[in-house]
């Protein structure tokens, strides 16, 4: 089962489609921070085990005019757990974003770039699934590009979070020799590049895609529903919540200065949001799609 619901959004000589790399189940409480529960409880319903349902966005990047490259952004929890796993988060391992690509057409092996947020086990389990019992890689052909401070904390396991950082999500992808290290902000691949927004991780960055028209911010866990763009609703996850904050501001005034898209990682129901501000902060409406 895939959800082939996703929206497409022309940047200009540049096209974004949103893609449901699945969906999984996560703590309300540990989600929301130090927010109370009967505030997030109000608009974010949680179920009997007080879980909230979250999504797994991904977008697929393509340049008209250069058939020849074709870039993925994020690649969801992927299809590896065990069934207390797939219980205790709420995956279903038949959707992920592999099914759901090719569901459209798309031939994982036509991708050249894919690029992650963070490596956390729902941003980079669709790097890697297992075929006959071996692990392979989702995207044989790609280069999975990746700041080089959040691949050294994966390695070292950095974190607050236990069991994020797994293995294999990324042994494999040593293995073939295909991580770009990234030092910063800088280019990905021409006409998308890499924006440090620290907070969530200390080597967690946004990524920036700009077409002719306009430009679209994947934000990764930065704020990671529409529910968490307001300045104090910060993750418990998160390593550094000021520094979080500060981030998030800073990202959200330069996409509304810009009049720019941001993609929002987890909501189930707005991928894609237009900011402006309000107030001292900003609020998100849902961006309309083009049609395709
Ligand atoms: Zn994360």
């Amino acid at each position: 089962m895939t959800d082939d619901s996703g929206g497409r959004y022309d940047l200009g000589g540049c096209t974004v489609t949103t893609i449901r790399g699945g969906s999984l189940k996560l703590d309300g409480g540990a989600m929301f921070g130090l927010i109370p529960k009967p505030l997030w409880a109000r608009i974010y319903p949680a179920d009997e085990q007080n879980r909230i349902t979250l999504a797994c966005n991904c977008l697929l990047v393509e340049w008209p005019g250069r058939p020849n490259r074709r870039t993925i952004i994020e690649t969801g929890h992927g299809p590896k757990y065990n069934e207390k796993e797939q219980k205790i988060y709420g995956i279903d391992p038949a959707n992920w974003l592999l099914p759901a690509l090719v569901a459209r057409g798309i031939d994982p092996a036509s991708i050249t770039d894919v690029v992650v947020s963070h490596l956390h086990f729902d941003h980079a389990g669709g790097l890697t699934h297992k075929r006959d019992g071996q692990l392979v890689l989702t995207f044989p052909q790609a280069q999975v590009h990746v700041q080089r401070q959040e691949f050294e904390d994966a390695r070292a396991n950095f974190g607050i979070m236990t069991m994020t950082y797994r293995e294999e999500n990324l042994a494999p992808i040593d293995e073939a020799g295909q991580w770009r290290l990234l030092d910063g902000a800088q280019e990905i691949v021409p006409g998308i590049r890499a924006l440090p927004t620290p907070g969530h991780t200390r080597g967690h960055h946004s990524i920036v895609i700009e077409g002719e028209q306009r430009a679209m911010v994947f934000a990764g866990d930065l704020m990671p529903t529409r529910h968490h763009v307001g300045a104090p609703y910060n993750m418990g996850y998160d390593l550094l919540p000021l520094e979080n904050r500060e981030s998030k501001r800073r990202l959200l005034s330069w996409i509304a200065e810009q009049e720019g898209l941001l993609a929002i990682d987890h909501d189930v129901e707005w991928p894609v949001v237009a900011v402006r501000p309000a107030g001292e902060w900003f609020e998100v409406t849902p961006a309309s799609e083009d049609p395709a």
